[in-house]
């Protein structure tokens, strides 16, 4: 089986190209975006359709409203949580955290989606997947039948709200199909994580019992910048 390499993956191509996506973190950015570089951060933008219609399979009144009023509303309210973020840092007032971070993650995960969720359709369809990508489809699902019987079956059991998903997962190099229920439950889609810290209470219960602000305040204390530092290195490459 051919693998994507390990840097494609955290470029985020794999995600883009599993959904035949021509998504490049530029999109979701802005062109001028410079990644592995102390460059301003940009803000969420909105793509433009690359298309004028998806009709019959959805009509233009559908697609319309989506773009220009949904996916508009979440890159209004990502950014709007990223300034909010900002004035809570500058104040040193962080009483609202919770609140901003939930909008973050619920907005931030509706921009991306919705980008990868344009670039996964052309009308009528087009093209068929590549060599490494039906190579991979291949290896995990056994042909592309099989990939798409999961998906469809997938997608339709996703409870309530949410997304079926065809991902690539680094960690076994092999692609899997996911439900995303409540995408904000999973913070910003394709983020790479460069530092974590585990505040499930088995991390911390027998030596801080409740006290999470402590352990977390110690913990502050034992990070590790220099794997940080490379872990950013390659996701920026
Ligand atoms: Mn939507």
């Amino acid at each position: 089986m051919a693998r994507l390499s390990r840097r494609a993956v955290l470029k985020g191509v794999g995600l883009g190209l599993v959904l035949g996506a021509t998504w490049t973190r530029g999109t979701l950015r802005g062109e001028s975006t410079m990644p592995g570089t102390s460059a301003k951060p940009q803000e969420f933008v909105l793509p433009p359709l690359a298309y004028k219609s998806l009709d019959p399979v959805i009509d233009d009144a559908t697609l319309a409203l989506h773009h220009d009023k949904h996916h508009a509303a979440y890159v209004a309210g990502a950014n709007k949580a990223l300034v909010e973020l900002g004035k809570a840092r500058d104040a040193g007032d962080f009483a609202l955290v919770k609140h901003w971070e939930r909008e973050l993650a619920f907005n931030g995960s509706g921009c991306v989606l919705h980008t990868l969720y344009w670039a996964s359709m052309w009308p009528d369809g087009r093209g068929k997947p590549g060599n490494s990508l039906y190579d991979a489809i291949d290896a995990a699902f056994g042909s592309q039948a099989r990939m798409l019987a999961q998906f469809a079956a997938a997608t339709k059991a996703v409870e309530g709200s949410g997304w079926g998903v065809l991902a690539w997962e680094p960690a076994t190099t092999r692609l899997v199909i996911l439900q995303a229920e409540k995408h904000q439950n999973l913070t910003i889609w394709g983020a790479v994580p460069i530092l974590i810290c585990d505040v499930w209470e088995h991390a911390y219960y027998l030596k801080y019992q409740n006290k999470r602000t402590d352990y977390v305040d110690a913990w502050m204390k034992i990070i590790d910048w220099d794997a940080a530092s490379k872990r950013f290195a390659e996701a920026t490459k």
